[in-house]
Order: C-alpha cells, then structure tokens, then sequence
C-alpha cells in the first residue's frame, strides 16, 4: 500500500476520501446545525434603477460550521435536497426570514419585500403551501411582503403541478419570483401561465454586460419579454456603476448586487432600514 502513492493511486484515494469525509460531516453536521444555532441568515438589499429606493432583501442562508468554517450555501443545499433534510431547514429559513420581517415592522420600519429562496424539492413537498400560510399567521406579517424565488428546474419534473402549486400560494397572496432566470429550461409558453412578479435576470448575463453585445441582447430580451407579460425584471450581481448605469437605460426595474449592497447580517440591514447607514 506504502508503494501505491508513488503511481498516484494513494493520492487519488486520499483526495476521494477526503472529499467522501467532508461529504459526511457536512451531511451529519446539518442535521445539528439547526439546535446548535450554527445556521444564519444575510439580508442582500435590492433597489429600484430609477430612483434608487430600498425595495426589500433576499435572504442567503450561512452555515458556520465549527470545523471546516463558513459552508456556502452552493455546497449543503444539494446535499440537504438529497437527504431530504431540506424541509426543515426550509422551514427554518423562512420562519427566520419572517420573524426578521415581523421585528422590523414592530419597530414601525417602512413595509420592505423578503424574498426568500425554495428548492425545487421543497416546491414539490404537498405541505409548503400550509407551512407558508402557517408562518405568516404566526408572525403576522403580510402576505404581499413574501416574495418566493424559484428557479426554472420547478417546473421540470410537473409543469401542470407547478402551476396548481404557484396558484395555491397566489391565493395566499404572497408574489413569486423566477430566479436566475435566462440559464433553464423554462418553456416560454408556461411562463404567462406561472403567476410570477418577477424575474431575476441572472448574474451570468449581468456579468460582460457591458463588453459582450449578445449578453445585452439576451437582458434587452428578458426585459422586454417582462414587459409584454406585465412582469418585473431585477437583475442580479450589479458589481459596477456601469452596469447599473446600461441596466437602468435598458429599462430593467430593479438590482442587486455588490455595487449596491453586500449581503448584511440582520442588524445591519436594520441600520439600512433605520437610514443609519448608506447604501
Ligand atoms: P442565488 O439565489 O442566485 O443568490 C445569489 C448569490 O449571488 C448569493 O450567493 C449572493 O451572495 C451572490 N451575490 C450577490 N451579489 C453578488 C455580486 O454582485 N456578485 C457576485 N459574484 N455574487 C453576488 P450565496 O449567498 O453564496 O448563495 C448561493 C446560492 O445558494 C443562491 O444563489 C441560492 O441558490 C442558494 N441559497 C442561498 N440561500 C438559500 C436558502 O435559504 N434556501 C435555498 N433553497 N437556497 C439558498
Ligand atoms: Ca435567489
Ligand atoms: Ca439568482
Ligand atoms: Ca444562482
């Protein structure tokens, strides 16, 4: 076995093993990481383009586990859509969301949307429509200020469910937002039938905006294609003046993204709200 790393095969175990190790802690960690209160949110402010006002936050899920440091979130929700721990830790996201919501609306702040992020799985779970109406009776915040970002794979498995579900939580009143929207495989015939607010251009596009012709055509698309269906258009991953400058002469409504805000923790996303701190 000592002879095998001078081949490569000692390292190529080695690296699959640890690889497979990391795999588990994360995977066994999640389950703890819940009680252990190892799990936060971020609130990334988004703005509109035409005067530049606060508009509402995405919340980003952050995982500080006590050994390997900072998971993204890139890295543990497949993971916890495979185990299927994703149910409860979609619950615990939007109930933190939600009673973030409801905290700044006690102290009388101005009335912001939360968009929140759901998995495909947790879309396809019979019980987040009730789960969704229960949290907004318990927190009292209002329903219109709920925004669900999903992205295209929802619609892959059951395009007929998918709407049956959008309309269900359309009835809840809450809006629902297309995400990363440009890199699936939406059919366009479903998206006038989807209910949707919004869509979020993805940041793929956003990115070359201002080198890359075709990606400027594909935003000036989306835009457009928005606007026909009487949809809202934000983009994501605003990292210049630049852009934001191009996307505001394109007519898209709103951004988010460095330039404008990192994501906050909650009590600078409070000071934000309050008018403490600059955007
Ligand atoms: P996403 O929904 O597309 O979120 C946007 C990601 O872009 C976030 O990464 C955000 O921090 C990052 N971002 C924001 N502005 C900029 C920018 O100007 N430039 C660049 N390069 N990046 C920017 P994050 O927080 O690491 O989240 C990654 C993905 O993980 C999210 O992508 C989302 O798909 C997923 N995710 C995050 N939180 C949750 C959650 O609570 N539930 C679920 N199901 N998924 C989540
Ligand atoms: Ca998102
Ligand atoms: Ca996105
Ligand atoms: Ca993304």
């Amino acid at each position: 076995a000592k002879e095998a790393g001078r081949n490569g095969y000692r390292f190529f175990t080695t690296e699959m093993q640890s690889r497979y190790s990391r795999m588990l802690l994360l995977e066994n960690g999640l389950r703890q990481a819940i009680e252990r209160q190892q799990l936060s949110l971020v609130y990334q402010p988004q703005f509109t383009l035409a005067e530049y006002r606060l508009t509402g936050f995405e919340a980003l899920l952050r995982w500080q586990h006590p050994e390997l440091g900072m998971i993204s979130p890139a890295e543990f929700i497949p993971i916890a859509e495979k185990n299927g721990f994703i149910m409860p830790l979609g619950e615990w996201v939007l109930a933190t969301a939600l009673r973030q919501q409801a905290r700044w609306q006690q102290q009388g702040l101005p009335a912001t949307l939360m968009g929140v992020n759901v998995s495909a799985v947790q879309f396809r779970h019979p019980r987040l429509g009730e789960q969704i109406r229960m949290l907004l009776a318990a927190t009292e915040v209002p329903a219109q200020q709920l925004e669900l970002e999903l992205t295209e794979s929802v619609m892959m498995d059951n395009p007929q469910r998918t709407v049956a579900v959008m309309e269900q939580l359309n009835l809840l009143g809450i809006h629902l937002a297309l995400d990363d929207f440009g890199t699936g495989y939406s059919s366009l015939s479903y998206l006038k039938r989807l209910r949707l607010a919004r869509l979020k251009i993805d940041q793929s596009f956003v990115r070359d905006l201002l080198i890359d012709e075709e990606d400027r055509t594909i935003i000036g698309t989306i835009i457009s294609l928005a606007r026909n269906l009487g949809l809202q258009t934000i983009a994501e991953g605003v990292e210049s003046r630049e852009q934001l400058e191009m996307l505001r002469t394109m007519g898209c409504d709103q951004a988010q993204g460095y330039h404008l805000g990192r994501p906050l923790s909650a009590e600078q996303a409070t000071e934000l709200l309050l008018g403490r701190r600059s955007f």
